[in-house]
């Protein structure tokens, strides 16, 4: 329904792991070698979203429209992602023991993500309050909740989860030791930098690939720069490729053969919520299926694409046959 990008040449390249993935094994049609294609270790919440006109100053109040709640969070937002299109995933994560929590777990259950390791919590389920402008942007409050709990014993008591699995996806809406033990425990980790802090040279080191935005690009490096010099400098901290996305301008791809700019459809904006996430989640499931990093984003930017002309977050991924479709 959307106009495909033109180009790059989107060559598959299988590279040698044990076990192999069976080719041609499609999406569901089972055949694979691995239990899991993804497994998302990260966050879960209940996105609570309001349009504005304009944000409020400090003491101001403004009025916006009707509250809607849609399933988010980084993590949970990955797996759906991937799932959606396809893929078999599996959530290692935590939610509250309360409504919300039970909401969560529902909705990825819809979209048959396992969910024997997403943990109940005596917390509350982690929340976003999400305000959206005009034009689409969207300004987010996150709080944590029982996100905040998920720990390293986590990863350790989830047994052979994680190498169960190609690709391991992570980002940071859960503390650091826990990603980085995650990150240690993965056959190859697909790492979202995001919200952006400090991370270890070792958990960059294990980033194949490290995937961020312009936005947290900059904030990174300390410096903003063209997206190109972002690239080479993000290379340069030690991840073995790098993905800059680059909103309606799609994403940079950077690896030891150079640097890629993958162009994105272009599409009528509802609301970005959750574009970064899909894009994350279908690079990571196509990682799985064999792809290279440029041919896995130049897939990942038409989920992207198809994700910012709908309303939430996961409610407005894409199934495969949306995103292949005429
Ligand atoms: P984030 O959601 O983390 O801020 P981006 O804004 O870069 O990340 O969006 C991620 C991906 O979603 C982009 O690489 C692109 O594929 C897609 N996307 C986002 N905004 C648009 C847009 N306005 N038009 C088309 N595609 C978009």
């Amino acid at each position: 329904p959307w106009p495909r990008p033109d180009g790059p040449a989107t060559t598959t390249s299988t590279e040698p792991d044990e076990p192999v993935a069976t080719t041609g094994a499609g999406p569901g049609g089972g055949g694979a070698a691995w239990p899991y294609d993804v497994v998302v270790v990260g966050s879960v919440n209940m996105d609570l979203v309001v349009r504005v006109d304009r944000r409020p100053r400090p003491g101001e109040t403004v009025l916006g429209s009707d509250l809607a709640t849609y399933p988010g969070g980084k993590g949970a937002n990955q797996a759906v992602a991937a799932a959606r299109l396809g893929g078999r995933v599996s959530m290692l994560g935590r939610v509250g023991d309360d409504a919300y929590g039970g909401l969560l777990r529902e909705a990825l259950e819809r979209d048959e993500v396992d969910l024997r390791h997403l943990r109940p919590t005596a917390a509350p389920t982690g929340v976003a309050m999400i305000s959206v402008g005009p034009e689409g942007d969207n300004s987010i409050i996150v709080s944590p909740g029982a996100n905040a709990r998920l720990s390293e014993q986590d990863v350790a008591e989830s047994g052979d989860l994680l190498r169960s699995a190609p690709v391991v996806s992570l980002q940071l809406e859960t503390p650091l030791p826990t990603v980085l033990a995650a990150a240690r425990a993965a056959r190859r980790v697909v790492f979202n930098l995001s919200p952006p802090a400090p991370v270890p040279d070792e958990l960059l080191a294990r980033c194949d690939p490290l995937v961020v935005n312009e936005h947290e690009a900059a904030m990174v490096l300390g410096v903003a720069a063209r997206p190109h010099v972002q690239a080479e400098a993000l290379l340069a901290l030690g991840p073995r490729s790098v993905v800059i996305t680059l909103g309606a301008d799609g994403a940079l791809v950077a690896d030891a053969s150079g640097i890629t700019a993958i162009p994105s459809p272009r599409v009528e904006v509802v609301d970005t919520t959750g574009a970064g996430d899909a894009f994350t989640g279908a690079l990571a499931w196509r990682l799985a299926r064999g792809d290279s990093v440029a041919a896995a984003a130049a897939f990942a930017v038409r989920v992207g694409a198809a994700t910012v002309r709908a309303a939430g977050a996961q409610s407005s991924f894409p199934t495969l046959e949306e995103v292949e479709g005429p």
